[in-house]
């Protein structure tokens, strides 16, 4: 099996996020993945996606899914006169009523397959206020010789165990109510993938898509030391994440197949726990270590006999190094500003919620005016923002409505108040108006869980308004990337609170660097400044791989003798030194450090500002979970001469004047740090040579687009 997904499903009524909803964990190519889904019609697009394109992909897919793909034997018979387990499937597809926004019909379902039975029926339990006739709450006496209990799950008590009935519909962990809200949408599935797609054990695992009976509770030790280690994971997640990477260990090593041997003979018709009596290899099978992976010691590696790399490539290759590396957490949108999404969000409510008024103005029944004028009786009364109408809006008559006001019962159509006047106690104006004119459709902005923000946005202010407004009040998030800065350098004296002698500089780039991360939303870690000597340099970036979990560092990164950080990473054994055909920039250097990356800065500061944006911010983007970033630039005429040199990208500092041309500081010297803060961006010229003199068009590219 190429590709696993572990599907944690839940029968809720309405959409629903979090702890208790439907997690799909996804596990491909030594990688892992959860998503949240609020309804399971998306968990259905979800998988449908995924089914399509893993066969796309000419590969194959084992599917978990934590419910009873299969009920006690007999009662297909009973119900329907056929013993067969697909059959149920089919009855199930034909009576389910299962909504987008999640509302179904379980509970009357359950109450009509009762009714076939002498007796109470098998179903019980109703989580719902309103009784429901032949749906008993309480758990029957049992008749027709059906069993509480499949096969499996007396295999499963005697493992240790505490699977549920198939026939309780309510209660905590009820899986009754979730396969009865499952098999609809699997059918569908099958259906969707005609001869593609197998459901082990009623028939043979050879096809692309192998659909299986899973209980995630299998792990539940690994999944609860997970958890001690990192406790703002979400259960659920972890548990598909972590079965989901047990059986695709188990598929790597070759070691599926006793897991579909024939288990029991009750299995063909009951169906059957994938995996259960094999816990041991599933554990076995499981990645060392805890999530999120960690990056590879040699992640930075160029190959042999590269020289000058062009920017583009070197972008590239960070690109291909890095993943995120932080866990998650679980956010108030309260505090949610600059924090990564770990999850797509959907809406828990539409947006409006209910059709209302989009201006001042008179609602009324559309289908009882014409053209000409109108004269509509007023009802007392009115309806406005917060305050409904409660009463009913006769045809042929109008009520006052307010701008937000949701619209009455017996109101489609809202006419302007200035195109209105009043008569004594009617309005009147000019006919026609066309019907739902002024009027905000429900969720004509964001329909009912409807996918509102992608994993890996970062969310800005507008998007907190767009979260508020469709009910969602937390988010689940990256944990805040933390970002050390380390300044090198004998000559430095780490801050202007202390004296310095001629030949000492005050640090420029610390706070520079730690005032990047800030403003990318990251945590900025202050690991000081070292001297130019290994043990101290070696003893901050200690503290950096225990409190961070990137570094940057500034100065001694070169290859000359008083290079004493590349000469240490160099001795740690992990250090690429990349040559980037860059101006402003020396090599850059890259390297793990116990299992934290580094990167390594230029220690001039017009050199380590440069590096920092083109290649600093996109990295940090990428381990922080929202992606590769692309600065934003836009062309210019230049307000300058220069003639450049072929072979390498240059970076000049730059502002618009007041033509909007850009002019560039006087001086290219990369020392010349009042240059970096007389600019308000930068201009980038290309690889190749170019001659540039007023009006040629150049690429400006703002502090702002760097996200500072
Ligand atoms: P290095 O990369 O260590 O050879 O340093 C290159 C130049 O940058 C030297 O002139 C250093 O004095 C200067 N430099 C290094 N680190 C800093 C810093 N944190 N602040 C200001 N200048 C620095
Ligand atoms: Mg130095």
């Amino acid at each position: 099996m190429d590709r696993v997904a572990v599907l944690d499903w839940s029968s809720s009524g309405v959409p629903k996020l979090g702890k208790d909803s439907i997690w799909l964990g996804v596990a491909q190519n030594g990688q892992v993945q959860a998503e949240n889904h609020a309804t399971r019609a998306a968990a259905y697009d979800a998988l449908h996606r995924l089914v399509a394109d893993t066969l796309a992909a000419g590969e194959t897919l084992l599917l978990g899914v934590d419910f009873s793909l299969g009920y006690p034997q007999g009662f297909g018979r009973a119900l329907m006169g056929d013993d067969r387990p697909l059959a149920l499937w089919g009855w199930m597809a034909a009576q389910i009523t299962d909504s987008p926004n999640n509302a179904h019909n379980l509970r009357m379902v359950a109450a009509q397959a009762n009714a076939a039975f002498a007796g109470d029926g098998p179903f019980w339990g109703n989580g719902a206020k309103a009784d429901i006739p032949g749906l008993p709450r309480k758990k029957p006496q049992l008749t027709a010789g059906l069993a509480e209990f499949r096969a499996t799950e007396i295999a499963a008590q005697k493992a240790g165990l505490r699977p549920k009935s198939c026939w309780q519909l309510a209660g905590a962990g009820a899986v009754g109510a979730q396969a009865m809200v499952g098999l609809h949408w699997l059918e569908k599935l099958r259906h969707a993938f005609a001869g593609q797609v197998a459901v082990w054990p009623f028939e043979q695992a050879t096809a692309p898509i192998v659909i299986v009976e899973v209980y995630p509770a299998l792990l539940d030790q690994d999944v609860a030391a997970a958890l001690a280690h990192n406790p703002s994971l979400v259960r659920d997640a972890l548990q598909v994440q972590m079965l989901a990477q047990a059986l695709q260990g188990l598929a790597k090593a070759g070691q599926l197949a006793p897991l579909f041997a024939q288990p029991h003979p009750m299995a063909q018709v009951e169906g059957w726990i994938f995996g259960l009596g094999h816990h041991i290899a599933l554990r076995a099978a499981l990645p060392a270590g805890v999530l999120p992976p960690r990056l590879r010691d040699d992640c930075f590696a160029m190959p042999q006999g590269v020289n000058w790399v062009p920017v583009d490539q070197a972008l590239a290759r960070l690109r291909g190094a890095l993943h995120p590396v932080t866990g998650t957490e679980t956010c108030p949108i309260a505090r949610a500003h600059g924090r990564v999404l770990a999850q797509d969000c959907f809406a828990r409510r539409p947006n409006p919620p209910m059709p209302n008024a989009a201006v001042d103005g008179y609602g009324f029944a559309h289908a009882a005016t014409g053209a000409g004028p109108q004269r509509l009786p007023l009802v007392a009364g009115r309806a406005a923002a917060g305050q409904p109408y409660p009463g009913v809006v006769p045809p042929g008559a109008a009520v006052r409505i307010l701008t937000g006001a949701i619209l009455p019962a017996g109101v489609d159509t809202v006419v302007l108040e200035e195109d209105t006047a009043l008569d004594g106690a009617a309005v009147v104006f000019d006919g026609p108006v066309k019907p739902g004119a002024n009027t905000r459709k429900a969720g004509e902005d964001v329909p009912a869980a409807a996918p509102v923000l992608p994993m890996g946005a970062r969310l800005r202010a507008p998007d907190l308004a767009l979260l508020s407004a469709v009910g969602i009040a937390q988010v689940p998030v990256y944990r805040r990337l933390r970002v050390g800065v380390l300044s090198t350098g004998d000559e430095i004296i780490s801050s202007p609170n202390q004296p310095a002698l001629p030949h000492q500089i005050y640090d420029a780039n610390r706070p520079m660097l730690l005032a990047l991360a800030e403003s990318w939303g990251y945590q900025p870690v202050d690991l000081g400044h070292a001297p130019d000597q290994p043990e101290v340099i070696a003893q901050r970036l200690n503290q950096g791989a225990a409190e961070a979990d990137v570094i940057f560092t500034s100065g001694g990164a070169s290859a000359g003798d008083e290079d004493h950080v590349s000469a240490l990473l160099r001795a740690s054994g992990t250090l690429s030194s990349w040559r980037i055909a860059l101006k402003p920039g020396r090599p850059l250097v890259l390297a793990m450090w116990q299992g934290v990356p580094v990167m390594g800065l230029p220690g001039n500061p017009v050199a380590a500002l440069v590096c920092a944006l083109i290649f600093g911010r996109p990295a940090l983007s990428l381990l922080a979970g929202a992606g590769w970033t692309q600065p934003q630039g836009f062309w210019v005429p230049a307000a300058f001469h220069k003639a450049k040199k072929p072979g390498r990208r240059e970076y000049l500092r730059a502002r618009l004047n007041a033509d909007g041309a850009a002019e560039v500081f006087q001086s290219e010297g990369s020392g010349r740090i009042s240059g970096l803060s007389w600019a308000d961006g930068l201009v980038e010229l290309p690889d190749a040579a170019i001659d540039i003199g007023p009006g040629t068009m150049v690429r400006f590219m703002p502090y702002a687009g760097f996200g500072i």
